[in-house]
């Protein structure tokens, strides 16, 4: 039997209530599985851990995590300390040093949910988006000079090289044809920005004859949000920079109902180093502490972790079970127009879940 070890880092507001139910159900998962085995541990990193060291996480912390099958991270932001700090110091610093440079992320109508959008069903709102998540908008080039002063200036420089480029673009096009429609549209502003842009524009202009079989097209990224909102069945998989994927990707959650149900995988496509799942939403300080947190996207990137463990039966149980528990409608959390607890949303997967095996 396979046994998969799993670090959990809930990090802060939210993010441990839907660590805490998103371990149950793994746990679950497993316990009634003779295939494998999930053993986790916990990694109190985040806001108190800052308190009291003044950093994020250890400095080894990311070479601790190294050891591990896969991550399931929470959120990354504190009421009291910038975000800049919490994101860099904790979730950024573990994307970028484990180099997890495809961040994928699904986003589809799930049944029984009604998005925002009349007359859209499950059919016409399928989508993946791929963001680069290593480099682009937000590399980390940059700084701040002459702080204080008139002539302070601040700089963030995106940075495109052709590795960066090309690789995230080939996993997009490998996505794009494993999926039914075969059909991947890049987000670009190369009107605008008419170097790094047109530079990624370029790349995929050159390696698109490699992927025959997909069919592709381009949009600007302004004109992309009007298109997913009034032609959503016109997209399947998306490719688009860190920063523009990011903007997109929200709107994508709030087109499938709500920001709490939309899942991340923040993939190491070559497997060397561990990948990391996580719900897209943040540390919701409005809600934090209440126990109504939606645990849905924590279910759904959980599902993706298993996926990318190689136990697809696993992860295709666990969607279902969220399938069956959205489509029976009676337990939905408050964002998604009900008013179950988080506890009452883990007990009704885990309830579908015990009923799926019979
Ligand atoms: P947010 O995602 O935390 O919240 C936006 C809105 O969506 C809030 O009204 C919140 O209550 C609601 N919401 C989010 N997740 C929900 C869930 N699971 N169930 C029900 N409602 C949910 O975004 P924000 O307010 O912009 O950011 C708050 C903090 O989180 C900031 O510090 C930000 O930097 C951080 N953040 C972290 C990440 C991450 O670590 N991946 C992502 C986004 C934001
Ligand atoms: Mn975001």
């Amino acid at each position: 039997m396979k046994n998969y070890r799993i670090a959990a880092v809930p990090g802060d507001g939210i993010g441990p209530e839907v660590i805490a139910a998103g371990v149950e159900v793994l746990e679950a998962i497993a316990s009634d599985n003779p295939d494998f085995e999930l053993s986790f541990k916990h990694f109190p990193w985040g806001g108190d851990y800052y308190r009291k060291h003044g950093v994020m996480m250890p400095e080894d912390g990311v070479d601790t995590l190294r050891d591990y099958d896969a991550i399931l991270f929470g959120s990354a932001g504190d009421p009291d300390i910038p975000d800049h700090i919490t994101l860099w110091g904790l979730r950024l610093k573990i994307c970028q040093t484990l180099d997890q440079y495809a961040n994928v992320r699904p986003a589809r109508l799930l049944p029984g949910i009604k998005g925002p959008l009349a007359g859209v069903t499950a059919e016409d709102l399928d989508w993946v988006i791929v963001r680069e998540n290593s480099e682009g908008e937000y590399a980390g080039a940059g700084g701040r000079v002459h702080v204080g002063l008139p002539e302070e200036v601040g700089l963030d420089v995106s940075i495109f090289t052709r590795t960066g480029v090309e690789r995230i673009q080939r996993f997009a096009f490998e996505l794009a044809r494993s999926r039914p429609r075969k059909k991947l549209t890049l987000v670009t502003k190369s009107n605008a920005q008419r170097h790094g842009m047109v530079f990624w524009d370029s790349v995929f202009d050159r390696i698109r004859s490699d992927y025959p079989d997909v069919e592709t097209d381009k949009m600007l990224v302004d004109a992309m949000t009007t298109r997913m909102v009034l032609d959503p069945r016109s997209l399947d998989t998306v490719v688009a920079t860190n920063l523009h994927a990011d903007v997109l990707s929200d709107l994508a959650a709030a087109l499938t109902g709500s920001l709490g149900i939309a899942p991340t995988g923040n993939l190491r496509p070559e497997r060397d180093m561990p990948s990391m799942f996580e719900p897209i939403h943040g540390s919701a300080f409005d809600i934090t502490g209440k126990g109504v947190a939606n645990p849905i996207g924590t279910f759904w990137s959980s599902a993706m972790l298993l996926e990318h463990l190689g136990q697809t039966d696993a992860a295709s149980r666990l969607m279902s079970a969220i399938e069956r528990v959205t489509a029976d409608g009676s337990v939905l959390p408050r964002d998604l127009g009900g008013s179950a607890s988080t506890r009452q949303v883990t007990d009704a997967v885990l309830d579908a879940l015990s009923k799926g095996n019979v």
